[in-house]
Order: structure tokens, then sequence, then C-alpha cells
């Protein structure tokens, strides 16, 4: 179990990622990777090793985060559980037009796969994790619902999990929960702008209020609000 982080708002949302990925290092991982939602696009970037590798694919793609509206991303340290330490297994896992990063493991992820390849789901990674944003989509694909697709699909995971998820459904929005892995979702010291991250390290300095989320939350994320399953109890950081 890693890391994640995860960002709403007006900051340059590559640099805050990294900078979030950074400060969990010291839990060591083997592979790390980020995707970023904008507008109705997504970029995503994985590499094998340490952040710097990351952070070098991202500046050698000459993407343009300055100028664009690169607003919402999800970011993620891995440690391997279900397949081997490669680019292909490492975070953020996809669909057709959703994104995911997880921590922990799912237990009837067998079970889950199956089912949607019957469904007609093709999979390339090896992991545990691919079945999460699947099955968000096959609920979408049928309803059309983002939050119920989130809700229905949580509620079929068994095992340890905090996750993000991000979609081009849904493009102003990362739905989480948390289930056995930790996960803190907090507001930013900028209006209209907030952070996850699995530990408060990344938080630190730039949060004004957190929530460490107890097991079974999950909840609905944009710019301008955010919603829990269940009440929580905030804390104001220094
Ligand atoms: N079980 C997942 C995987 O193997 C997540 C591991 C983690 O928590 O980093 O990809």
């Amino acid at each position: 179990m890693c890391g994640i982080v995860g960002y709403i708002g007006k900051q340059n949302v590559c640099d805050i990622l990294i900078n979030g990925l950074r400060e969990l290092e010291y839990r060591g991982y083997d592979s790390a990777g980020i995707a970023l939602l904008y507008d109705n696009d997504i970029e995503i970037f994985k590499a094998v090793g340490k952040i710097d590798n990351l952070a070098n694919k991202i500046d050698e793609s000459k993407i343009n985060i300055q100028n664009s509206k690169f607003n919402i991303g999800i970011g993620h340290t891995r440690w391997a559980t279900h397949g081997k330490p490669t680019k292909l297994n490492a975070h953020p896992h996809f669909g057709a037009y959703s994104y995911v990063v997880h921590n922990g493991i799912i237990e009837n992820y067998k079970e889950l796969k199956k089912e949607l390849e019957n469904a007609g789901h093709n999979f390339i990674s090896q992991t545990d994790t691919e079945v999460i944003v699947h099955l968000f989509e096959y609920y979408f694909n049928d309803t059309n619902d983002a939050k119920m697709s989130f809700n229905k699909t949580i509620a079929k995971l068994k095992g340890a999990y905090s996750i993000l998820l991000i979609t081009k459904s849904c493009p102003d929005t990362i739905f989480f929960v948390k289930h056995g892995s930790p996960m803190a979702v907090a507001y930013g010291k900028n209006k209209n702008e907030v952070f996850f991250a699995s530990s408060d390290a990344p938080l630190i300095g730039f949060a004004s209020k957190v929530v460490y989320l107890e097991d079974g939350i999950s909840g609905v994320a944009t710019k301008d609000s955010l919603e829990f399953s269940n009440e929580v109890k905030w804390t104001t950081l220094p």
C-alpha cells in the first residue's frame, strides 16, 4: 500500500501532484503515475522507478500546463501486490473514458474480472485495480449517472481500498472512497481548491481544513462542492 494524491484547483496541477508524490516517497514504491483531466481531454503519464522518471516524462512531453486549463488530477505511487512492477501495471488504470488510482487490495477481483470480460470489457494489466474502472464504466454505460455508478462499483468491492476516480463523463469531479486504506480530503488555502492525500505530508502548507476519512466514507468533489456519504469531522491545519 503506497500513496495517493489528488487535486482540484487553479494551481499547476502537475506540480502539485508531483510534489505530493515526492512527500509520499518515504513509504517506498516501485512505480508512479498521474492523470490530468481538462476540458474533455485526459493526459496520463506513468513511469517505473523514481518520481524523477515520471517528472522527466512530463517535462519531455512539453504539455503546457501553465497556459492550459488543467485543473483536476490524480496521482499514485504503487507498491505492487497483483502484477509485476511494470509501466503497464502502474496506476492510473483506465477504461474507455475513466481513470482510477487505488491503494490496497481488491480481494474479489478475479470473479469481477471474469464477469466484466464476459460483458465485453478488455483488460490490459495484471492488477486487481483495473476492475474498479471497468466496473464503473459497466454501470455508467447502463445508467449514465456517474455518482450512482461509483456507488454501485464500491458496493461490489471486497478488500481494502482507498480510491480516486475521474471520468470524462463528469469532467469537473473527483469521486473518492476510503475502506481499510488511509485517505484524507482537504480544502486548500485558496478558494475553490480541494486536495486528496493518503497521508497528511502532501497537505502540510497547502491545506486549511482536513477530514481524515473513516472507513466506508465515500463522496464527490468539485471545485464548488464537497459531498460526503456520511457526517465527517473537520480538523483545522496550522
Ligand atoms: N493492489 C494494487 C496493485 O497491485 C495497489 C497496490 C498499492 O496499494 O500500491 O496495483
